[in-house]
């Protein structure tokens, strides 16, 4: 086994490699890009290496510097991890030149199912089979035109250097051919700097089905498959193992398809075979063919290592460091149902546009396997993929590994930027997801049923403006500062104003005023409880307060005070009255450490109590002001002492 490895690669992939590394007494060196320099896997490692500045094509793609990282770190292999440079050849030749361990496969197996075409014929030609179309050389759009004619429409344009879904279109219609062919080559050529295309018969109520396999460059094993048909655009959401609706006469072809695959190419490393399967009248062994061979890990190797029991990580650096494969194929076994959901931040309602934010709260639950890159207080950055984590359930049926994954959906907190949890936990919570009716055209056709719309609840509009009220450390702890008047606070849900009255009702509880109706709210462990409903969590941040009603959604209101002076941004020293009106609470003394935020004076104007906080972490030296004092508009309230140097 290795002493030192290094991993090149970000996020949750790298934190998992680190994982596994340090179970097995293996030192890891991460590498990370400017953009990353406090990340988790940065923090995980032995040591880490800058590479380079945010855009990966300088730093996670620099393979040199790379290279030289681990060099200079005495590190003697490296995982690639997937995405970046996981499925360069170039890349996995040049690590080899230096005396380094490449974690996959070779070179020359990685370039012989690098473009698609070429995978295609080395498959037909090993008696896999293949999606029927058109792989040839000509790529003038009279030929290709003619192909799709004689395959059949449907028919879906590739790139041959795809990936991640793109450079893909479907066409339907012959008079659409030209048209489609242009905008998958120009995709194509953007992405992947190739843009030769092939074309492939639409299979008809497809289901995506892989197969993971493992090499040691002799032999190679299968270890059972994977169902990843709940996809958006091509790309995966939600997988799984065993696919639902497997049959036994199935499952032999497919794994035993994905064995020849792997060994025509004499695979070492995980890698894993992508099928595509007709599953318009169930699944059989004659309507299943292969799409393409990855060959690095994939993101959702995690369930298959649920339900085999395997660590594929602690099996890539086995086999990397020269050891025969840890099992043989007989010793295999199936157990119990995985489910893994890709948690994102991104906006769903808006076309599950790509977010970003920092992550004020962040709350896994227990009960799963969670795999992430992030820690409350990181920040999602524009530079790479938003994936926040994956959350993968396991549980003896498939029923029980939906329901286990719908709870930890509902129970996990984001707070910062918007994510894809409503979306996930309405999909596990599809009539034809738990039936197992799935395809890869599900997600599309459901749509408007799958994407959380429609204005929040009374309730959580009351529990958002409590959160909004109270300070941070407890939404009751503020609520002496405005008795006993009742207090308004103003909030925006997507730009629609919500207006709120709160009035103290007891210890623990509130009375809320809206629309014209009044409710009780009362905090409990779990949250808080309006009226009878469900509970309610909120978490407040200076200007947005996220509401969390578990399966009902995550609700992001606007909570900016007009009133709030930025004094943040002006550096003052000095604390100002935004408007006239009555000291109603002096919170501080001279002399007493503040931090940035905690609120020195209230201020009351026209029955409005408006707190005044610092803008910088400090000591007070003056109080200006005394509480009952009536102040103009511009009244210094607080100074705070110098700031040094
Ligand atoms: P899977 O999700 O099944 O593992 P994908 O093809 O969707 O496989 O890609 C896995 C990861 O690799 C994703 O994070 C994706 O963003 C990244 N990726 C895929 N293709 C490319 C590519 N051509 N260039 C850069 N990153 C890619
Ligand atoms: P990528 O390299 O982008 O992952 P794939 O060839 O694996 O490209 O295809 C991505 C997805 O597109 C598949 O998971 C599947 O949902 C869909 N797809 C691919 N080929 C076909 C086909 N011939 N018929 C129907 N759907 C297909
Ligand atoms: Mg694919």
């Amino acid at each position: 086994m290795f002493q030192r490895i290094l991993i090149a690669n970000r996020g949750e992939i790298a934190c998992r490699v680190i994982d596994t590394a340090r179970r097995l007494g293996v030192e890891t060196v991460a590498v990370y890009s400017d953009a990353d320099a406090e990340a988790r896997h940065v923090a995980m490692a032995d040591r880490a290496v800058r590479i380079g500045p945010p855009p990966a094509a300088e730093s996670y793609l620099n393979g040199a510097a790379i290279i030289e990282a681990a060099r200079a770190t005495g590190a003697q292999a490296i995982h690639p991890g997937y995405g970046f440079l996981s499925e360069n050849p170039d890349f996995a030749e040049a690590v080899a030149a230096a005396g380094l361990v490449f974690v996959g496969p070779s070179a020359k197996a990685i370039r012989a199912m690098g473009l698609k075409d070429a995978a295609k014929a080395l498959m037909e030609r090993a008696g896999v089979p293949v999606v029927p179309g058109y792989h040839g050389e000509d790529q003038s759009p009279e030929r290709l035109s003619r192909e799709a004619r004689r395959i059949g429409y449907p028919i879906l344009i590739k790139a041959v250097a795809g990936g991640g879904g793109k450079g893909m279109r479907r066409v339907d219609d012959p008079s659409r051919f030209a048209e489609a062919l242009e905008g998958a080559k120009r995709e194509a050529k953007g992405a992947f700097g190739n843009d030769a295309v092939l074309i492939e018969k639409y299979v008809s109520t497809p289901r995506h089905i892989e197969v993971q396999v493992f090499g040691d460059g002799i032999h190679a094993v299968h270890l059972f498959e994977r169902d990843c048909s709940l996809q958006r655009r091509h790309q995966k959401v939600i997988e799984e193992a065993p696919a639902p609706g497997m049959t036994p006469a199935m499952r032999t072809a497919i794994c035993e398809a994905a064995v020849r695959a792997a060994m025509a190419v004499g695979y070492s490393g995980a890698g894993t075979v992508e099928f595509i399967a007709d599953a318009s009248d169930g699944l059989h062994p004659s309507r299943f063919w292969f799409m393409e061979m990855n060959t690095r890990l994939q993101v959702e190797h995690p369930v298959t290592e649920a339900v085999t029991g395997v660590d594929l990580v602690e099996w890539q650096l086995r086999v990397a460091s020269g050891e025969p494969l840890p099992r043989r194929q007989e010793d295999l076994r199936l157990h119990c149902h995985a489910v893994e959901a890709r948690l994102y931040a991104e906006d769903v309602p808006a076309g599950f546009l790509p977010a970003t934010g920092r992550l004020a709260h962040l709350r896994f639950p227990g009960g799963v396997r969670v795999e992430t890159g992030v820690r409350e207080g990181d920040e999602i950055t524009p530079w790479y993929d938003p994936m926040i984590a994956k959350l993968v359930a396991l549980a003896p049926t498939r029923a029980e590994a939906l329901v286990k994954l719908g709870r930890a959906l509902d129970e996990t907190r984001v707070a910062g930027c918007v994510t894809n949890l409503g979306f996930l936990s309405a999909l596990v919570r599809h009539e034809r997801v738990r039936a197992g009716e799935v395809d890869t055209g599900l997600i599309a056709r459901d749509l408007d049923r799958l994407v959380p719309s429609g204005p929040p609840p009374p309730e959580a509009v009351a529990v958002a403006a409590l959160a909004a009220a109270g300070p941070a450390d407890g939404p009751l702890a503020g609520f002496h500062l405005w008795t006993p008047l009742s207090r308004r606070v103003d909030l925006r849900w997507k730009d629609e104003p919500q207006a709120v009255t709160l009035a103290l009702a007891g210890p623990r509880g509130a009375r809320i005023t809206m629309d014209g109706r009044t409710r009780e709210a009362a905090r409990g462990e779990d949250g808080w409880r309006i009226g009878s409903g469900a509970a309610f969590d909120a978490v407040a941040e200076p200007t947005r307060v996220t509401v969390f009603g578990g399966r009902e959604g995550t609700w992001v209101f606007d909570h900016s005070d007009p009133l709030d002076r930025d004094v943040d941004a002006t550096g003052h020293d000095v604390t100002a009255s935004p408007m006239p009106g009555l000291v109603r609470a002096v919170l501080v003394a001279a002399g007493q450490a503040v931090a940035k935020g905690d609120r020195l004076v209230v201020v009351e104007a026209m029955k409005m109590e408006h707190a005044l906080s610092a803008p910088r972490d400090g000591r007070v030296a003056e109080v200006l002001v005394a509480e009952g004092e009536q102040v103009e508009a511009g009244a210094p309230l607080v100074r705070l002492e110098a700031e040094d140097g």
